[in-house]
């Protein structure tokens, strides 16, 4: 086998997944290991749920349009409803998680330190707490990764079933539970649900 000289591309590198409780990971090199057939490439080609997620993205968007979303500009009638423990898919986590990382820095610290845990809105005198969305900027008034933001924040208010509190919205496009249903495909956790799942696979994964 002719050696590869400087300059030249890198071999492909191969994985082996076992998608079960005791995941293990294999990285191999094709040039260790020339007999091995090819089994999962890791090149960025798109994948069927990548093109499943794009196409869900497209329609999510055209739903948009047919929102009254300017009704909300300048308004946090709904904000304090932007509770934690809602399902996001992978592809959203991602897109927070690159969101922040071009975010200033200083900022992102500044929302992550807040306490999040704040009055139950419209019963604080029976001293009921919520726990806000942990992106949500609690001395702002306002979601700190809004540009970014899972499709149930973009539902919210907007539809019959997630209703504007202040029915400042006139009505709801009709294609919203659709929408809604398609998305429903989709694995989704909790931002933590995602990031404990990493951290326990992690610990069991084996690179040689
Ligand atoms: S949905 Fe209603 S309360 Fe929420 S931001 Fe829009 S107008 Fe304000």
């Amino acid at each position: 086998m002719a050696k590869r000289g400087a300059g030249q591309t890198p071999a492909p590198i191969y994985t082996v997944y076992c998608e079960n409780a005791a995941q293990v990971s294999f990285f191999l090199r094709r040039e260790a290991f020339p007999f091995m057939p090819t089994l999962l490439p890791l090149a960025d080609t798109p994948t069927s749920a990548d093109a499943a997620w794009t196409a869900f993205v497209s329609r999510r968007e055209q739903l948009s349009r047919s929102m009254h979303l300017h009704v909300c500009n300048g308004c946090d009638g709904c904000g304090g409803r932007c509770t934690a423990g809602f399902l996001v898919t992978r592809e959203e986590y991602d897109a927070v998680q690159a969101f922040l990382a071009d975010a200033n820095p200083a900022e992102v610290s500044r929302v992550a330190a807040q306490n999040k845990i704040v009055p139950w809105e419209g019963a604080e005198e029976t001293g009921a707490t919520v726990t806000l969305c942990r992106y949500r900027d609690t001395e702002r008034n306002n979601c700190s990764v809004y540009p970014a933001r899972p499709t149930i924040c973009r539902l919210f208010g907007q539809t019959a079933w997630l209703p504007c509190p202040i029915e400042a919205v006139p009505d709801y496009p009709e294609a919203a539970p659709g929408v809604w249903n398609a998305y429903r495909r989709f694995e989704r956790r909790t931002w933590e649900g995602w990031e404990e799942d990493w951290a326990v696979a992690e610990k069991k994964t084996v690179v040689l």
